[in-house]
């Protein structure tokens, strides 16, 4: 059972105000524990802490980089698993949460750790949110780091194969803290079912979308990802005309990530399917994505020469092309690097010392 519903059936005749209360609070990251929960009655507040867990992860263990700009968080879970977070500095002087969906990932991406690993579960709503809660408290204990500005459904899994969870989710966001939808973004790899979901569905917030492409030549596309359906990239650019037509402006934009892997998708010939692929489509974005090594796969990333070869020969088409830097190599805050990889912790004075 979830927060809420666990709320609901110990007061079943709490008026409606009083869990959006408990939720707005837990969301505000004033309160350290239930004690602090004082917008409650007394006897109301001492079930809840009877009751309800204050997160839904029972302990952490956080990585720091040697820029101190990326932290990674690996979420201890109520059944033994283990789930990652990370926290980057971003350009606007504010932090960005990259956020796990599920436990391991069933889209088996060549190129990605987490696909590596298979899929173990969905991570439940407060799972998902409490991902937020832990990096706002991280935040407020290393008092002038900052606020959370941004969020992205990146980290480990696939968004829309969890739609109602994260769809819970995405609502309490919105609804408790001040992030606004062009303030978040959930990334897919291109489930079509749910995609028509999203294009159809006024329920679903407005928060940007990314598609992870890596690639508009059907081989490439099949090779990386090798879980995509038939005909996927005719049906996916079809769902991106319709999304852009009817959501798309100059704030809502539709972005294509594209991890840059040498000598497999870098090409000048992929550069121009790629732009063959989405000039027809309107207005996106092209994320070029650096490849974060992951043992096991014989990849490599394309060269910063090559990378900038393919922006170039997008741009000259008219496409608007942004590069993610990397961030976090030395903690793997690539996906899935931190579950599956065996990594030291920074110690405590080594943390201490921000
Ligand atoms: N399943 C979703 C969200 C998680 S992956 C999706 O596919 O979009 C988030 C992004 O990280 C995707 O664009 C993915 O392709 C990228 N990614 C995965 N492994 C990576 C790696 N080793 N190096 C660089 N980017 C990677």
């Amino acid at each position: 059972m979830n927060r809420q519903e666990l709320f609901q059936t110990i007061f079943p005749d709490a008026p409606s105000y009083r869990w959006r209360q408990v939720e707005q609070g837990l969301f505000a990251g004033k309160w350290n524990n239930w004690d602090e929960a004082t917008v409650l009655p007394a006897a109301m507040r001492a079930k809840v802490g009877e009751q309800i867990p204050w997160t839904a992860y029972r302990d952490a263990q956080v990585f720091e980089s040697a820029s101190h700009d990326t932290f990674k968080a690996l979420l201890k879970l109520d059944d033994g698993r283990a789930v990652e977070t990370v926290l980057m500095a971003n350009a606007r002087s504010g932090w960005t949460v990259c956020v796990s969906t599920q436990v391991g990932c069933a889209m088996a991406c060549i190129f990605c750790a987490t696909g590596h690993m298979g899929f173990r579960r969905n991570l439940t709503r407060d799972e998902i949110t409490d991902q937020y809660r832990f990096w706002q408290d991280y935040l407020k204990e290393r008092r002038g780091l900052g606020r959370i500005t941004n969020m992205v459904l990146m980290g480990m899994g696939e968004p829309l194969a969890n739609m109602d969870e994260v769809q819970a989710a995405l609502h309490t966001w919105l609804t408790s803290t001040p992030l606004g939808p062009t303030r978040i973004t959930v990334s897919t790899v291109g489930l079509l079912t749910p995609l028509e979901h999203i294009l159809k569905d006024p329920g679903w917030p407005r928060v940007r979308m990314a598609v992870s492409l890596h690639s508009a030549v059907r081989g490439t596309h099949a090779r990386l990802v090798p879980t995509g359906p038939e005909n996927f990239l005719p049906k996916i650019q079809d769902w991106a005309r319709r999304y852009v037509r009817r959501h798309g402006n100059r704030r809502h934009h539709l972005t294509f990530e594209y991890v840059m892997l040498k000598g497999i998708n870098d090409s000048l010939e992929e550069a121009e399917a790629l732009a063959r692929f989405t000039l027809p489509i309107g207005r996106v974005r092209i994320n070029l994505i650096p490849y974060n090594a992951i043992p096991r796969e014989a990849i490599e990333s394309s060269l910063p020469a090559q990378i900038r070869n393919f922006a170039d020969h997008l741009k000259e088409r008219g496409l608007q092309v942004t590069l993610r830097k990397t961030m976090g190599d030395d903690i793997q805050a690539a996906c899935g690097q931190l579950v599956t990889g065996v990594l030291k912790p920074l110690d405590k004075s080594e943390s201490r010392a921000l």
